[in-house]
């Protein structure tokens, strides 16, 4: 099944009106629609069950309205009345995760970015093709266990915040592998991670240029992940294992980090390759999107994912960033988001930044 509506179709509702700010709570909507009311626009939370309580704890974040659905699939049954209240989704983590990223790109209801991104980001394949393509180192990945000659971490497909992986120290580690589902086998890297917050706005003719418009950093952050964080405690995976534990990944908060100034050049080149790859692959992303890498002690970032969306990494500067503060003062990616709906459509130019 395709998308019924053509864009024209989807964006005519939107024709003279304030877009409303919509989304899912959960993940990083207080932000989203903190953001959007910040920058005067109307929002609609869609809650899954109820809306969540915790809400009513901070009224500038508060959605102007509820929309309440039983799950997460239920969501493109209110396409229409999503329509006529001139909503615009804006995707996240969770909401692209759980309705499943097929569904999302067939949602009847203008999206925030280009929804063709999905497709290339959801598949790991794709994924590596797409940022290969672009010069973008990645670590190592091997075709099967015999080619392994150094520390590994084997990863599922579609896995939701590493559950489930497994790390090998070497090939030999390697052979307790079980698998219970199709994987990969990537190049441990040893490094520090970093988890670089960008925006890219195909609408400004200002700032650093890539494409038809510009690239802007708005924050960093390294994430939280139990139960591996923890794992120097005890010395080693061996003892975790010895004490029937598996490491795993599974992200349980996030802390601000910057880089050395100096890695900076190299960061802001990653991303404009990244988007102008993009625009030669399926037309460009359009708004936020996290690289997501690990910085070795040659001072190599080597790119092992990346999230086409707002993360929820940026939860930490709702009130700005080191880095957006250098922009405007206060500028959080949910307000900045905001902002590029207020200005694509003083400038007639939705089109360009929904899909
Ligand atoms: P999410 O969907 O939450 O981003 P995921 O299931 O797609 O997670 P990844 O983001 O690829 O999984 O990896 C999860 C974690 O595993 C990373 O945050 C990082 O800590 C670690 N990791 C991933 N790839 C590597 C690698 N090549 N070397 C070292 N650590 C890695």
């Amino acid at each position: 099944m395709g998308i019924a509506l053509s864009n024209a179709e989807r964006l005519a509702p939107l024709e003279g009106r304030r877009p409303t700010v919509t989304t899912v709570c959960s993940h990083s909507s207080l932000q989203i629609f903190h953001g959007a009311r910040t920058e005067g626009l109307p929002t609609i939370g869609i809650a899954i069950g109820k809306p969540p309580r915790f809400y009513d704890a901070f009224p500038r974040a508060r959605p102007d309205r509820f929309l309440t659905v039983e799950r997460h699939r239920n969501v493109p049954a209110l396409a229409e009345s999503l329509r006529a209240a001139g909503a615009v989704l804006i995707p996240h983590g969770s909401f692209v995760e759980y309705l499943g990223a097929e569904e999302f790109a067939r949602i009847d209801v203008p999206v925030f970015g280009n929804r063709a991104v999905l497709g290339w980001e959801s598949d790991r394949r794709k994924e590596r093709t797409w940022l290969e393509s672009a010069g973008v180192e990645m670590p190592k990945r091997y075709e099967e266990a015999a080619e392994v000659d150094g520390p590994v971490i084997v990863k599922y497909y579609g896995a939701k915040g590493g559950k489930g992986f497994f790390l090998a120290k070497n090939r030999e580690a390697l052979a307790d592998f079980r698998p219970t589902g199709p994987y990969v086998i990537q190049e441990y890297v040893l490094g520090t991670r970093y988890y670089v917050h960008f925006f890219y706005s195909p609408l400004s003719d200002r700032g650093y240029r890539v494409g038809h418009g510009s690239l802007e950093l708005l924050g960093m952050d390294r994430r939280d992940e139990a139960n591996i964080d923890e794992l120097y405690k005890l010395g080693a995976q061996e003892e975790l294992l010895k004490a029937g534990i598996r490491p795993t990944f599974v992200v349980t908060g996030n802390v601000p980090v910057v880089l050395r100034e100096s890695l900076l050049e190299k960061t802001f080149e990653v991303g404009a390759r990244i988007v102008e790859r993009s625009i030669e692959l399926f037309g460009g992303m359009v708004g936020p999107f996290c690289v997501e890498g690990i910085m070795t002690e040659d001072l190599t970032f080597k790119v092992f994912e990346i999230s086409t969306r707002i993360v929820a990494g940026t939860n930490l500067y709702v009130s700005g960033s080191p880095y957006s503060d250098m922009i405007e003062p206060g500028l959080s990616t949910g307000r900045r988001i905001a902002q590029e709906l207020v200005r694509a459509q003083a400038q007639g130019r939705l089109a360009e930044v929904l899909s």
